[in-house]
């Protein structure tokens, strides 16, 4: 069986490499030469539009993206040709901040006020509504923290609106959250589901650092909440694959914050720490297999390397320490690889992380900034 995949970043290398003992065969679109994905599968190398190379990867079974800023366009056009999943509903809800919340909202899911700002006198309105702290939004194409605009009190609205002004833009509610989680959700073509425990998530200037997976003090009542949000979410938009459901956690109230419609960073865990990774859940769930149990294999955590990949042999002193190196050239703020912690307990785990935050070169003060949200600006 062939998957074509749009984008070939290290999700996508990540896809091939847990296709690869299922049988199966990749070809990959992206319009980065030399993308991670090219040493494992042929990429093609072309824009999203690109007629003939939508035609070869058309020819394969099923297509599915590891991007999610692919045009929906590009989607529905492969759709009337080969199966594609997740389809291009999930896509468009997940790439526009206002459908995403509006479908939060629809589900009796709960999530921050929100109200939609084409003006800059409709921002004023929409902060009188709201109150402040508000966090200002564009709707499309934030990644990583980018776009956005904390907003203090109403006297900064001037200057948010200089920041981020003239795109369809989106004021939300600050959560005061106590910690951030993520909810890794599968649904199969037969409409079967898995969910992974919930992962609790820090970040530092808007990008992911840390995992710890299942999060600490995991009660099942959490983990069912979580589910069911993610359930109505997955049903509603008949979703195929791996779907990720970031949370803030408010004293034990979920608040959804986002969807990711493909596997996700915060699910790296998975490959070691879990019985089926997110990447191959993935591919059984789009080419119509069975899924695979969910569950972790004990504590695990995720440490993603930002800017440069520390030297291996300092790392894999650390007892089953796992190590993944994307092959991307380095850049400051680029995720280039991960490593993966396991251990025997919550608190043999908390050991090793700080063991690999010091080897990383990663203070662990600055490292621990992020369960809380800290003011950014576009
Ligand atoms: P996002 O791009 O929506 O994932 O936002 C990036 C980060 O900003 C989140 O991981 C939170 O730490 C913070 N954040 C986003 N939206 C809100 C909000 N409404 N209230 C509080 N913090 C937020």
């Amino acid at each position: 069986m062939r998957v074509g995949v749009l984008g070939a970043g290290q999700l996508g290398r990540m896809l091939a490499l847990a296709g690869y003992p299922l049988g199966l065969r990749f070809c990959f679109l992206d319009p980065t030469p030399d993308s991670p994905a090219a040493a494992l599968a042929e990429q093609l190398v072309a824009d999203w539009h690109d007629a003939h190379a939508l035609t070869q990867l058309s020819e394969c079974n099923v297509v599915t993206f590891e991007f999610e800023n692919v045009p929906v366009e590009t989607v529905e056009v492969l759709t009337t040709r080969t199966r594609v999943c997740p389809g291009p509903t999930a896509l468009g809800v997940a790439q526009d901040r206002l459908h995403e919340k509006t479908a939060f909202q629809e589900l009796g899911i709960p999530t921050s006020k929100f109200a939609a700002v084409h003006d800059e006198a409709g921002l004023g309105e929409a902060l009188a509504e709201i109150g402040a702290p508000a966090v200002l939004k564009t709707r499309r194409f934030g990644y990583d923290g980018k776009g956005q605009y904390v907003i203090r009190s109403a006297a900064e609205a001037p200057d948010a609106w200089r920041a981020l002004g003239g795109e369809p833009l989106i004021l939300e509610d600050f959560v005061p959250f106590s910690r951030e989680l993520s909810l890794l959700a599968v649904r199969n073509r037969s409409g079967d589901t898995r969910f992974y425990p919930l992962v609790e998530n820090e970040h530092a200037e808007g990008i992911l650092r840390l995992s710890r997976a299942p999060a600490r003090d995991l009660e099942p009542e959490l983990q069912a909440r979580a589910e069911s949000h993610a359930q109505r979410l997955l049903d509603r938009l008949d979703y195929v694959g791996v779907m990720a459901l970031e949370l803030f956690d408010v004293k034990g109230t979920l608040f959804a914050n986002e969807i990711a419609p493909r596997v996700h960073n915060s699910g790296h865990w998975t490959i070691e720490g879990a019985r089926t990774s997110q990447f191959e859940n993935h591919l059984r769930a789009i080419c119509g297999l069975p899924l695979g149990d969910a569950s972790a294999l004990g504590p695990t955590a995720m440490l993603n390397f930002i800017g440069h990949v520390p030297p291996a042999a300092m790392l894999l002193e650390i007892p089953d320490a796992h190590l993944h190196d994307y092959g991307k050239a380095p850049r400051a703020r680029r995720k280039v690889g991960h490593l993966t912690l396991r251990a025997g307990s919550p608190e043999e785990l908390e050991v090793k992380i700080a063991r690999a935050r010091v080897r990383s070169g990663e203070s662990s003060s600055a490292a621990s900034t992020s369960a809380k949200a800290k003011p950014s600006s576009a």
